[in-house]
């Protein structure tokens, strides 16, 4: 059994959904475990829906609609008028109506995995009825009768032993009757059956998940690239596509923010040993990235870039030096607080972190040790980590930043580093120059 994931790139319109259609058929020889996520940029749409929710500005029906309608515009060009689908896309829609007509919850997390699970599931129920449109014999699974997770809602984290007793019990008798097994990537539900969602950008994370559970053979995800690159083509010219990476690499890679797969997806393939493929769903027949075990060590300088990042110049009040029950405190309050540090420094006076600057959680990382601690916090940085590094690569990397923090470890080095101000031409008189 194979398990392939496509993402909302693969499926934004109509010609996405056929496209896919066409890469299950040349493949339909294999019993196909199929995970899908929300259609192009649902969920960023999604996400609109429950601030506007949350803040009762009155405009969170209205963007809800809207999101509905784009829906329905790409059913229209794929199934004729009055088809069932168009009830049980309705059906599912009315659940999220339902969240909206009822004053937001307290706990925003809970409100958001709600609503924005709506992506996921109708994407996944216009590409099932689609397949089956064409002849493609598919079934319908609700992911969240799988993927089981506590209830640490908008960042579920997996029970697998239930899990892997749900995937085993229902998808191998739905393979078994000849059926393609379409699902959502994303989603999962708590034991009182609400729903969670993984993190953002988790559906290639719910396709290792099936993966692991089911014993696959190899997971393939299709992509709008022609493999894993080293570096991201937006920010970068002159990338070369990877044919080959290890697992270790891969997870250094996706850890320290390479956007092309989700960081939680490698080690549960890791662990079974499944092959995955990053493939290009507008070039299928070509070879993509296969990342397996045992390859060789033989790369060529690997770049990635994480945006937004902080950096936090720890002392304490008392100017005592920062020992270890002070870090003990530390770490459990940016834990308690989902705050992610990316690389950190000690000296004896004062203890620099590096941290994902995700909005309000910084200030009030500060603010909570505040009777124990000053931090003074530096923004608007990028932490750039370079595997298998040259020094030319870096010099490049280095040109217009200016370079607060550099660490190197074997073959990978980390900078932070921030733009080098432009400093505009003014024309101000000088006192004496124009004399
Ligand atoms: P999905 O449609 O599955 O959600 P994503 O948009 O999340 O796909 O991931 C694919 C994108 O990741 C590519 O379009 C590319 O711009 C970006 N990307 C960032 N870093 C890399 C990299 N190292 N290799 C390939 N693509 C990358
Ligand atoms: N739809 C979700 C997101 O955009 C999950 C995913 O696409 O992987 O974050
Ligand atoms: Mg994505």
């Amino acid at each position: 059994m194979k398990v392939f994931k496509f993402g909302g790139a693969s499926l934004k319109d109509a010609a996405g959904v056929k496209n896919v259609a066409s890469i299950i058929e040349r493949f339909r020889q294999d019993p196909l475990v199929v995970i899908v996520s929300a259609m192009g940029k649902t969920t960023n749409a999604l996400e609109e829906v429950v601030a506007a929710h949350a803040k009762q500005n009155g405009e969170a029906q209205a963007l809800f609609d809207a999101l509905k309608e784009r829906h329905y515009a790409i059913m229209r060009e794929l199934f004729d008028e009055g088809d069932e689908i168009f009830n049980v896309v309705n059906d599912t829609f009315v659940e999220g109506d339902w969240v909206l007509e009822e004053p937001p919850s307290d706990n925003y997390d809970y409100m958001y995995d709600q609503i924005v699970c709506m992506g996921e599931l109708v994407s996944s129920r216009i590409t099932a009825a689609y397949l089956n449109s064409v002849g493609l014999k598919t079934q319908w699974l609700d992911a969240r009768d799988v993927v089981a997770t506590d209830n640490t809602y908008r960042e579920g984290w997996v029970i697998w032993d239930k899990t892997k007793a749900n995937a085993q019990r229902v998808v191998p008798p739905m393979l078994a009757e000849g059926n393609i097994v379409l699902t959502q990537g994303f989603i999962g539900s708590t034991s009182e059956n609400f729903t969670t969602t993984l993190g953002r950008e988790g559906s290639d994370y719910s396709g290792a998940i099936f993966s692991f559970c089911l014993d696959a053979e190899s997971m393939s995800i299709w992509k709008d690239v022609p493999g894993v690159l080293n570096a991201d083509p937006r920010i970068f010219d002159n990338t070369i596509k990877l044919d080959r990476l290890s697992y270790k690499e891969a997870i250094e890679m996706t850890y320290y923010g390479a956007q092309v797969i989700h960081p939680k997806t490698i080690k549960p393939l890791q662990n079974k040993n499944i092959p995955m493929y990053v493939k290009s769903f507008l070039d299928p027949a070509a070879p993509g990235t296969e990342i397996s075990s045992d390859v060789d060590d033989n790369y060529p300088p690997i770049v990635v870039v994480e945006k937004n990042q902080a950096l936090l110049h720890i002392s304490t009040l008392d100017y005592s030096f920062v020992a270890e029950h002070h870090m003990a405190r530390l770490f459990r309050k940016a834990a308690d607080l989902r705050i992610f540090v990316n690389m950190m420094q000690n000296g004896a006076i004062s203890f620099t972190i590096c941290v994902s600057n995700v909005q309000d959680r910084i200030e009030q990382f500060i603010n909570d040790i505040s009777d124990e601690f000053r931090a003074k916090k530096e923004t608007g940085l990028e932490l750039i980590t370079v595997r298998h590094y040259t020094q030319e690569t870096i010099d490049s990397l280095k040109k217009g930043k200016i370079v607060l923090f550099e660490e190197r470890i074997r073959n990978t080095m980390h900078m932070v580093v921030k733009n080098v101000p432009v400093i505009e031409r003014r024309e101000v008189e000088i006192a004496g120059s124009k004399a």
